[in-house]
Formats: structure tokens, sequence, C-alpha cells
């Protein structure tokens, strides 16, 4: 929910911002509620839950053009609640500057691979990933929350092996081979065939084949209100979310909604939840929804932090794949400096059973072991023995 700025302000930001200029940062001039909910750093647990939340291409500027437009540079956010911070490195093993598809494959998997490779490390070896190792060696359930597609680069970095992140309706079928406990996003047009309206050239209808394997598919807000067990599949749209629109589940609902079927279903788990829409607003120079994205991002990372805060048994880390479009803020202007990505390094910000681990300065595929590390799932990286 965003407050009225003065119209002829934010024409004009639209406007710079539109074409790439600067657009004056305006402050105050959104309305973010940041929850008065601290979670503590607290002693490592065995089997721990993790939630990791990735805003992709999400940059200290962006979170500080956040503060600023939420109310200032004194206000601070849910991520900035978090007690335990670090510094991540993000380069790939082709470059300095890095794409979501390697950069997903370092925090998932640990290893650092080539830009536009998923899940394989740059010799082309199946690599396997947390999640993938904790739910078949380790017992967890799964999740995975992003309001792009659910094929997109980051989350088919924790579940599919192939050598393009273009390869999505094959990204599709490793996906649901994984068995994720729960998956929400958008992107339902590689699960069904050209005839149903989808993408899918092969025929295959993967939401009727998930339904009749027992799985629960939602389709719209009322199929994902009732869904009330695991396992959980709710694509809202053929392609990406919309957060302006109000027929669809929004980031933090989403997050809400798998955290809750994953405690109701018993054991630990591993969620991980994408800001997915931060690095788009960034490849278009578009403030506006850049902040919409970057806020809600924010309350997807507070219902984590609630969640966390009242037990003792869940570890919350925040971080970003890389930053997206080189914004600089000045004392009055906000401007992209690039349509890509940038080299710069990333915030890590922790907090819940054993956040400590995750301070300093380390790479991307250092913060990936240490989530190893306190899952004892080991040896970690490694190759992917198979399903
Ligand atoms: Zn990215």
């Amino acid at each position: 929910m965003r407050s009225t700025p003065s119209a002829l302000l934010l024409a004009l930001s639209a406007l710079l911002s539109a074409c790439g200029g600067p657009a004056p940062v305006l402050a105050g001039s959104w309305k973010h509620t940041v929850a008065a909910v601290d979670l503590p750093a607290r002693a490592p647990v065995p089997q721990p839950n993790v939630v990791l939340l990735i805003g992709d291409g999400m940059g200290l500027a962006h979170l500080t053009l956040a503060r600023r437009a939420a109310g200032g540079p004194d206000l601070r956010l849910g991520i900035d609640r978090l007690p335990v911070t670090g510094i991540v490195l993000t380069h790939s093993a082709s470059s300095p500057v890095t794409d979501s598809a390697a950069a997903g494959t370092a925090l998932s998997a640990g290893v650092k691979t080539g830009n536009g490779t998923v899940g394989m490390s740059k010799a082309g070896v199946d690599q396997l990933t947390l999640l993938e190792g904790l739910r078949r060696q380790k017992g967890y359930r799964t999740g995975l929350v992003v309001t792009k597609n659910v094929t997109d680069a980051t989350p088919a970095a924790f579940v599919a092996e192939v050598a393009s992140r273009k390869s999505e309706a094959q990204i599709a079928e490793q996906l649901l081979a994984e068995r994720v406990d729960v998956v929400f996003g958008g992107g339902s047009g590689w699960f069904l065939p050209e005839a149903a309206g989808g993408s899918r050239t092969d025929g295959a209808d993967l939401l009727a084949r998930t339904r009749s394997a027992g799985g629960r598919v939602a389709t719209d807000l009322a199929g994902f209100r009732g869904l009330d067990g695991l396992p959980a599949l709710g694509l809202f749209a053929t392609g990406i979310l919309d957060s302006t629109r109000a027929d669809q589940p929004d980031l933090a609902a989403m997050t809400r909604k798998a955290l809750d079927l994953l405690a109701a279903a018993g054991g630990p788990f591993f969620l991980m939840v994408e800001g997915s829409q931060i690095d788009l607003a960034g490849h278009k120079s578009d403030v506006d929804y850049l902040l919409r994205e970057m806020f809600a991002f924010d309350l997807a990372v507070q219902a984590a932090c609630a969640f966390a805060a009242a037990r003792a048994d869940t570890l919350v880390v925040v971080t970003a794949d890389h930053e997206t479009g080189g914004l600089v803020l000045t004392a009055d202007a906000a401007t992209w400096t690039t349509k890509g990505h940038t080299a710069t390094p990333v915030g890590v910000f922790a907090g819940g059973a054993g956040a400590a681990a995750f301070t300093g300065m380390m790479d991307n595929t250092a913060l990936a072991a240490r989530l190893a590390a306190l899952t004892a799932l080991a040896p970690f990286p490694a190759p992917d023995p198979g399903r």
C-alpha cells in the first residue's frame, strides 16, 4: 500500500526513471510497515529449519533507497533488523559480473560455474544442492517461493541441472521430479501444453500429472487460500506474477502460507524465498517498480522473522545473488548506471539458530557451505549422486 506523493513529483520521477536518468529521491513517499519483531541470533541446533531469502539483484543502494523512500535514512527495514551481517562476493567462474544462474548455483550448490549454467559445475558435473541434499539425505521438507516463473534461474538452481537457464520446459520436469513439497510463484505456461494455453511443445500437462499423483494444485487466489496440506504447487500466472494485482497472492502471503504448511507437516524444512523482480526493476531502470518489489520482499523477510522469533529451531538468512542496475544514490537523486548486473558485493543478514556463522566477508559459495555445515550436510559441495 503506497501513500500519495505530489502527482507532479511522481510523474517527474516516473518519466526520469523510465528514461534511465536520475530520479528524485522522495523521503517518506512510500508507506511501508516494519513490525517491531526482533529475531535474535541463537545457538545452533541439530537439523534447524532454514529460510533462505534471496533478493534478486538487491544491492546495498537498493536497500538505502528503500529506507529513504519509506521514511528517511534513519528508518530501519525488516531486513535491517536482523542482528548478524556480512558481505558476499558474487563473481562467477566466467565473469566478474555474474548472472542469476551462476549465482544461484553458487548459493545452492556451493560451486562457481559459468554464467547461464544451472546446477552444474564449470566442468559440466551435476552438483548436489542444499535443497536436494537436505531432502534426500536428511529428511527435510522443502519449498520454493518466487514471484517470477518457478522455472526461472534462481529457483531452478536449487532443483535442476541444465546447461542453459532457458530450458524452462525441462526445468519444470526436474522441479517436479525433485518432489519439492511446496512451490509457489508464476510460470504455469511451462507446465501446460500449447493446446491448453501453455508453452510446452511436448504436449505434456504437468499440472494434470501432479494432480493425478496426489499433489494439490492451485492456480488462483481462492485455490491458494484453500491449500491445506503438502505437497502443494501454486502457479498463479502463466508468466511472472504482478504485485499490483489483488487477485494474486503477494510474496509475504505466499511465504507465510509455505511456512505454515511446512511447519504443520512436521520435521525440519528448507525454504527458499526469492524477491525475483527486484532484478527486473533494475534492468528496466525503474525506481517505482524497484521500491514496490523491495517492500514486498521486506514484508516476506518480516514474515520469516516472525515465524522464527516464536521458536528456537529456525535460521533466517537474507542475501542477494548480485546487484542489478549499478544504482547510485546522491543527496537527492537515484541514478542507474547500467541496464545489466554489476560486480559489487552484496549483503547477508541473518538471525535465529546458528546465525552467527554469517558474519565477515565471504564468497557466495562459502555462504552455501556455511548453511551445509549448520545442517550437517556432508560432503558439500559434492557431485549429485542422483535421485
Ligand atoms: Zn539475479
